[in-house]
């Protein structure tokens, strides 16, 4: 069982359910990846196997050539709900971190073309850390933080959640008219441009504004 690591005073322990993620949700991304913004959003899930913290290390899989970093805004969910209304949504939401959803790039590649699912290209051990959590009422707009990924001190991703391409009302509403959500769940809101690979001993630093931070190699 893994639990949230809160930043604030909180004391509670919000066991981590299950972790769903979107993807194509910045245009540019998209782009890069040279597919189109699907109508609805498009998901799909971790295992919680895959969560690690600050400082941990992402376990290179012998399985894989071609690891990529996909940095993310991830919500916490507070309060069980199916079927929300975009205008209750902020009602279920516990709080907010800054993610990495860690993808076996050619595993995935191979699947796309084969018809199958992404399971194991977004599923390895390691391959969602996450930072310590910041509790909603400390984040003012969470449709305007700025997502900052850097490799080895260089820039790889850097960009604001004012450009995704749906809002975490629809998304969230979105979600649960397809399963419940329940505390404790994570969703990983769909990376912005930039996604590159990553290299055994390379050093990822993550940063939400001021609010968050995450540090974990490659090994
Ligand atoms: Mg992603």
């Amino acid at each position: 069982m893994r639990y949230y690591q809160w930043n604030s005073k909180r004391n509670e322990k919000i066991q981590i359910g299950k972790i769903i993620c979107l993807a194509r949700t910045y245009k540019k991304h998209a782009k890069e990846m040279s597919v189109n913004i699907p109508i609805d959003p498009l998901i799909f899930l971790k295992p919680t196997s895959s969560i690690i913290f600050s400082g941990g290390s992402i376990i290179y899989p012998p399985q894989s050539h071609c690891l990529n970093h996909e940095v993310e805004l991830g919500i916490i969910i507070g309060v069980d709900g199916k079927n929300i209304s975009k205008e209750h949504v902020w009602e279920h939401i516990e709080g907010y971190c800054i993610g990495l959803d860690i993808t076996a790039r050619d595993i995935q590649t191979n699947a796309k073309k084969n018809g199958l699912p992404w399971t194991i290209a977004k599923g390895f051990d390691t391959f969602a850390p996450i930072s310590e959590m910041i509790g909603k009422e400390l984040i003012k707009d969470p449709h305007n933080v700025n997502l900052l990924l850097k490799v080895n001190g260089e820039i790889r991703q850097h960009d604001n959640t004012s450009n995704m391409v749906w809002t975490i009302p629809e998304l969230i509403s979105y979600i649960s008219s397809i399963m419940a959500l329940e505390k404790g769940d994570l969703i990983l809101t769909g990376t912005p441009s930039g996604v590159n690979e990553i290299k055994k001993g390379d050093i990822l630093e993550a940063t939400m504004d001021s609010y968050c931070s995450l540090h974990v190699d490659v090994i």
